[in-house]
């Protein structure tokens, strides 16, 4: 469903205007209008949902199965040396878009970009702790 005032429901709809590399019937493929790299992308979910908790998990499924082949484009036509698959969910995890999205950032030898989450420290305890806590 559609939602009012979502920038990325009326990009998907054709509403407004995107450099779109693939579509189907599932998602809308655009270009990211401000580039972390060349050739960042998105791929939006045709459906609106805010986020991945509210993503159908079929859709999830085959959100990863694109990423998968446009990966392979990416790497065949811009001769990227990497990928960034990239997902922010909440305004703590950087999303500013309220629309699932899913980042594809080709990467590249000597391309300046990094990306800045910095490695933290835990006991096994804490370790052990957080296990418990997430499957029991
Ligand atoms: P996030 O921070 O994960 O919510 O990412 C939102 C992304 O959408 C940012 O990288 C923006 O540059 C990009 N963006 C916002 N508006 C547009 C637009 N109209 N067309 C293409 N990309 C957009
Ligand atoms: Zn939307």
């Amino acid at each position: 469903m559609k939602k009012e005032d979502c920038i990325f429901c009326k990009i998907v709809q054709g509403e407004l205007p995107s450099r779109t590399i693939y579509e189907d019937g599932d998602f809308r493929v655009i270009l990211d209008l401000k580039p972390v790299t060349r050739g960042h992308a998105l791929i939006l979910a045709r459906e609106h949902a805010d986020n991945l908790y509210e993503l159908p998990e079929e859709t999830a499924g085959k959100a990863m199965i694109l990423a998968r082949r446009l990966a392979g484009i990416f790497r065949e036509k811009l001769h990227c040396d990497g990928l960034n698959l990239m997902q922010n969910n909440g305004e703590v995890a950087g999303q500013t878009v309220t629309h699932f999205h899913l980042h594809m950032i080709p990467r590249y030898e000597g391309d300046g970009q990094e990306i800045n989450l910095v490695p933290g420290e835990a006991t096994q305890e804490e370790l052990e702790a957080v296990r418990k806590q997430i499957t029991e």
